[in-house]
C-alpha cells in the first residue's frame, strides 16, 4: 500500500503493474472543466476531490472510491442562485485497449482520474435544482419572490416549472 498525493489527476501505475504493491491509495484535488448541465454546474476554478483505491485486475486497473464537488445553479421555482454538494461513487476500469464503452483509456503506465470523476459527477448534478424543497417560487402575476413574503395578488399560481415537479416525481431529477 502506498499513498500518492500529487497535484494533478494523473496517476503513475508503473509500480502497481510491476507488483511492487497490491493496492494504491490515491487522493487528488484540482479543477476539472466541463462538469455542467443546463441548470447546475461545478463553478469554474472550483476544486473537485477524488479519493480512490487502485488495484490491478489482469492487465486492467480497477479504480474504486468517490469524487465530490460543489455546484451552483438556478432554482427552478424562484430562479435565484442556489448551491449544493455532489458526491459520486466510482468503480471503473482503465485499460490499455478499452474493449467496452465504459472502460477508460490508459497509456504508458499513466491514467487520468479526471475522466471517471467528470463522468460520475455529471450524472449527480441536479437537472432541476431547488434552493429549498419548500421553495414557494415566484408569483406568476406580479413576479414577486414568494419566499420573501406573499403578494397581494389573488391570482391562481400557474407555475411553468410545474412540469419539472411532475417529472421529478416520476424520475430522479434531483435530491
Ligand atoms: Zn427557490
Ligand atoms: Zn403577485
Amino acid at each position: 500500500m502506498k499513498t500518492d498525493k500529487l497535484g494533478s489527476f494523473l496517476v503513475n501505475t508503473a509500480r502497481l503493474e510491476k507488483g511492487d504493491y497490491d493496492k494504491l491509495e490515491v487522493s487528488k484535488e484540482g479543477v476539472i472543466p466541463g462538469i455542467e448541465m443546463p441548470f447546475s454546474w461545478v463553478p469554474e476554478g472550483s476544486k473537485v476531490y477524488v479519493s480512490v483505491q487502485l488495484e490491478l485486475v489482469g492487465s486492467k486497473v480497477l479504480v474504486s472510491g468517490s469524487a465530490k464537488a460543489g455546484w451552483i445553479g438556478t432554482c427552478r421555482r424562484c430562479l435565484e442562485n442556489t448551491a449544493g454538494l455532489i458526491q459520486a461513487e466510482l468503480k471503473d476500469f482503465y485499460s490499455y485497449s478499452p474493449a467496452i464503452e465504459d472502460e477508460y483509456p490508459m497509456a504508458n503506465s499513466t491514467l487520468d482520474l479526471s475522466l471517471v470523476a467528470r463522468d460520475a459527477l455529471l450524472v449527480e448534478l441536479p437537472l432541476a435544482p431547488l434552493c429549498n424543497q419548500a421553495c414557494l417560487g415566484l408569483c406568476q402575476n406580479c413576479g414577486k419572490n414568494l419566499n420573501s413574503g406573499s403578494c397581494s395578488c389573488s391570482y391562481e399560481p400557474n407555475n411553468p416549472f410545474k412540469v419539472l415537479d411532475v417529472l421529478k416525481n416520476e424520475n430522479r431529477l434531483d435530491f
